[in-house]
């Protein structure tokens, strides 16, 4: 069926299939494995995994590994995990670094083709001779080298005859361009540094937008998608494609049938769209690894972080994250999303799904002085109150029970519903409680509550029909488990903790209640759920099971979000 949604970058797909310029398309995702994906990402994944699928085409997962001092297979792996974890399945998984050979190609075709040159200059002296905004730049002196003394110094660079730094291959274009990108910008460097992927074989990396460019085109890449700061970088993108033709050049593939990876070039085309930021975020791989590194965040997955494993942690679901990107839809402007936004989309998903469960997060004993003291018997309450198919469970009743610290109060303000001295209040699908005595220590703290349960007001009762003001929840002490929940707020305290005017951080804007543990209880049928269940606890918040901690004997709830905004300015 056609797809419905439509944007600027769907049309432009829509149109090149519906003029034969494409009869296939094909997408990829290209993240550097310098560090764990984030919620920005998730708009890059479903527009390049999302658009592929909607139209019948393919999308691959390609590592952009050109900078080997900082990229490890441990982000490798993650970035994998958080594709998958999205729903997502790649065409082709590749490495940028496959392609070492091809780039290598490609670089001495432009030399012989007086494209591209060795230059001697150092990076200081590069800089020194770019020229600003303003002013054009100024040729290198090695510009007019010849081709055999290029090509020889290149295989040089190669076989790692040069310190790092010595020199550079650089493409001819234009110094004097408005565009900074295209003053004879470097193709190729000199680093001795050992490679996740390739290990040791390369003492020379290709650039970013060389080696990007042509990854696409070696892939057929039909539509490269990215956000707007690669805008820039498009005339050079478009100038490796276009002058090294790969598409008419298949020798320059033969490394890649030399390793079994066969595969058919084309003229891709780069695509821009606005990067998604959050307030009270911050998304830059560099600052997110610098929480880590200074402690200021108990790792990657912490679940305070904006990163796939933190908001995973977190309890975000990957539709919840689907639905809201695809919300926000793709454009060219710029924009920073309000956090609400992506809580209430998170909301809006687990209402729906999350089955329903009682946790008391700061206990007080109520114990019931009119059962028996083993007194025992099972309710049965349904898990959603809107969706029958969702079943039941039963729920432990006894004479002992758990209700919430914050439901009792001996001097109630004005319009207090739930339960004071000598009050009435209604058990959660139990019956009406009435508040008899409040047992308190030396000290004058209140540690037990002790009532009377109304027998003619037992579920199904006649009696339970009699009208009450309030409602609470319980969880029975004979058979609830001890637990531990971890309360997680926003990250930072204000909206833009990226600003850094007033010769602050974002470190200076960390959020001191962003974690808080409580140790309360949970019913049964909340412990035994595996790890990453998602669960209402009723009245309280949204919860899910703790992807590393949590066990049936030793529960551990991480709070994904409260049940309304509660946030305060
Ligand atoms: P960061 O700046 O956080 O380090 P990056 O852009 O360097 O991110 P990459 O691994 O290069 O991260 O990103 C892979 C893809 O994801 C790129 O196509 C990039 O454009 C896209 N992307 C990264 N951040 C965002 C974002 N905030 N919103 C949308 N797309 C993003
Ligand atoms: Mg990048
Ligand atoms: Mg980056």
């Amino acid at each position: 069926p056609a797809p419905e949604r439509t944007d600027f970058i769907r049309n432009i797909v829509r149109e090149d299939l519906a003029s034969g310029k494409h009869t296939h398309i094909k997408t990829r995702f290209p993240p550097e494995p310098n560090g764990y994906l984030h919620l920005g990402h998730v708009r890059a994944i479903h527009t390049d995994f999302g658009i592929a699928s909607e139209f019948g085409g393919d999308c691959n997962l390609r590592f952009d590994d050109t900078n080997p001092a900082k990229e490890d297979p441990e982000y490798v792996e993650a970035i994998q995990d958080d594709v998958h974890w999205l729903g997502y399945e790649w065409h082709d998984l590749r490495h940028a670094s496959d392609y070492f050979g091809v780039l290598y190609l490609a670089g001495e075709k432009l030399i012989r083709d007086g494209k591209a040159f060795v230059c001697d200059l150092n990076a200081e002296e590069v800089r020194a001779t770019r020229g600003t905004l303003t002013e054009p730049g100024t040729a290198s002196p090695y510009r007019e080298r010849s081709v055999e003394e290029n090509l020889d110094l290149f295989r040089r660079m190669r076989a790692g005859e040069f310190p790092d730094g010595a020199r550079t291959l650089r493409a001819k274009i234009d110094m004097a361009s408005p565009n900074m990108n295209l003053r004879d910008p470097a193709l190729y460097r000199i680093k001795h540094v050992e490679h996740q992927n390739t290990g040791d074989a390369w003492p020379i990396y290709p650039m970013y937008d060389y080696a990007h460019s042509l990854s696409d085109a070696i892939e057929g890449i039909t539509h490269s998608l990215c956000t707007l700061e690669f805008e820039d970088h498009r005339p050079l993108y478009d100038w490796a494609v276009d002058n090294v033709k790969l598409h008419e050049h298949p020798e320059l593939l033969a490394p890649l049938v030399e390793k079994g990876l066969p595969m058919e070039a084309a003229k891709p085309r780069q695509i821009e769209f606005s990067r998604l930021n959050l307030d009270y975020t911050v998304m830059s791989k560099r600052k997110l690894m610098a929480l880590v590194n200074e402690g200021l965040v108990d790792g990657w997955d912490d679940p305070r972080m904006p990163t796939l494993q933190g908001i995973r942690r977190r309890g975000y679901t990957p539709d919840a994250l689907k639905l809201f990107v695809s919300r926000l839809g793709l454009s060219k402007q710029n924009s920073t999303i309000d956090y609400t936004v992506l809580e209430n989309t998170l909301r809006e998903d687990l209402d729906g799904r999350a089955e329903r469960r009682m946790a008391v997060l700061n206990p007080l004993k109520f114990v019931l002085t009119n059962l028996p003291e083993d007194h025992r018997e099972t309710l049965t309450f349904s898990n959603h109150p809107k969706d029958e198919s969702m079943g039941s469970r039963e729920i432990g009743f006894s004479n002992v029970l758990w209700i919430d610290a914050d439901d009792f109060v001996e001097e109630p303000p004005k319009g207090w519903k739930r339960l004071v001295p000598g009050g009435e209040v209604r058990l959660r699908g139990a019956g009406i409680v009435r508040c008899d005595e409040v047992i308190k220590d030396d000290a004058g703290h209140i540690v037990e509550l002790r009532g009377w349960l109304d027998p003619e007001s037992r579920p199904g009762m006649e009696g339970a029909n009699r009208k009450i003001k309030g409602t609470i929840h319980w969880v029975d002490a004979a058979t609830g488990i001890p637990t531990e929940f971890r309360l997680y707020d926003r990250l930072f305290t204000v909206p833009n903790p990226d600003d850094d005017s007033e010769g602050k951080t974002y470190r200076d804007y960390l959020n001191p209640e962003s974690r808080g543990v409580v140790h309360g209880y949970v019913e049964a049928a909340a412990a035994t759920a595996a790890p990453e269940t998602r669960f209402q606890f009723e009245r309280t918040g949204y919860f899910v099971a703790d992807r590393r901690d949590h066990t049936s004997s030793r529960p551990v709830f991480n709070r994904a979000v409260t049940l309304r905004d509660t946030w305060m300015q």
